[in-house]
């Protein structure tokens, strides 16, 4: 059998956190116990926000924590063909379709939606898509296309849940509410979600499950906040023909408010830790892994 295969996947949109210290030593930690390989992953698919010198304090910051990954580094800006030829097989299933709302005009249709009661969220408390993008008729969609006008592709989630019933996964860490062992998913609880825009071919869900597959991980270790959009990953999978991984989300790292950490909480970097004279084991020990 061929040894399992681990990947810690950060975005180089900031410097890197006691969360994500966690989640990397959780990684290798893991890869190292099962004999397994680690991959270190880059999703710099939004150009507007990563960053060259975030990308090298990754490799910095990890390598001080005494984690060694495989290379040649994936970096998913470099494969944007791998996540248009999902996306193509995706369309040609007739489970994607342009929608032209602009942000502004989502938020003044949901406000206008919410007069008359709460309008639907998905599990990261955004609201549902309320457009009518699915509706446009085809010779609609071709006339907004050749004059330009900016889409986003969304998933037609009931057209592709019904290729996809009975969808679950394998949970070897635990959800927020203590979920474990074979979960349901739940997909339809996101709404239309995009895969792609007209100047991204791309998203975090299509890109995340192409390269998954790709790149033969079979353990996904990361953190609760993904749990649930596991079930867009899984239902992915099935429409791509893609295997299927076992997922371990773990506990998240607070502050000492019971938030998550983000990327701005200077006190929690890494970096900050170091020059603090913080070592690589007392990082371990702080993330409840000493
Ligand atoms: N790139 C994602 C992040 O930094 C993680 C993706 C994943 O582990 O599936 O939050």
């Amino acid at each position: 059998m061929s040894p399992p295969v681990f990947r810690f996947a950060p975005s180089p949109n900031g410097y890197l956190h006691l969360g994500h210290a966690y989640s990397a030593l959780l990684n290798s930690d893991r890869a190292r116990d099962a004999g397994g390989r680690l991959l270190l992953r880059i999703e710099d698919i939004d150009a507007t926000r990563c960053r060259p010198e975030f990308e090298t304090a990754i490799y910095e910051d990890l390598a001080w924590l005494d984690i060694a990954w495989e290379t040649p580094v994936r970096r998913q800006s470099e494969h944007l063909g791998k996540y248009r030829a999902a996306l193509d097989r995706l369309s040609a299933l007739g489970v994607v379709y342009p929608a032209f709302e602009s942000r502004a005009e989502i938020a003044r249709r949901v406000a206008a939606r919410e007069a008359d009661g709460p309008w639907p969220r998905d599990p990261d408390g955004a609201p549902l898509y309320p457009g009518d993008g699915k509706s446009l008729s085809a010779g609609e969609r071709e006339r907004l296309i050749d004059i330009g006008a900016p889409y986003a592709l969304r998933l037609d989630m009931a057209a592709a849940c019904r290729r996809a019933a009975g969808l679950t996964w394998n949970e070897l860490g635990a959800g927020p509410d203590g979920e474990r062992g074979i979960v349901p998913a739940r997909p339809e609880a996101w709404g239309d979600v995009i895969l792609a825009r007209k100047e991204t071919p791309t998203s975090y869900h299509l890109s995340v499950v192409v390269d998954d597959a790709l790149q033969g991980v079979s353990e996904i270790v990361r953190g609760q906040d993904l749990f649930h959009a596991t079930s867009v990953h899984r239902l992915l999978q099935i429409l791509l023909s893609l295997p299927e991984p076992a997922y371990h989300h773990h506990r998240l790292i607070c502050d000492e408010m019971g938030r998550k950490l983000s990327k701005s909480t200077r006190a929690t970097g890494l970096r900050e830790l170091r020059a603090a004279d913080v070592t690589p084991a007392g990082i371990r020990r702080l993330v409840g892994l000493g």
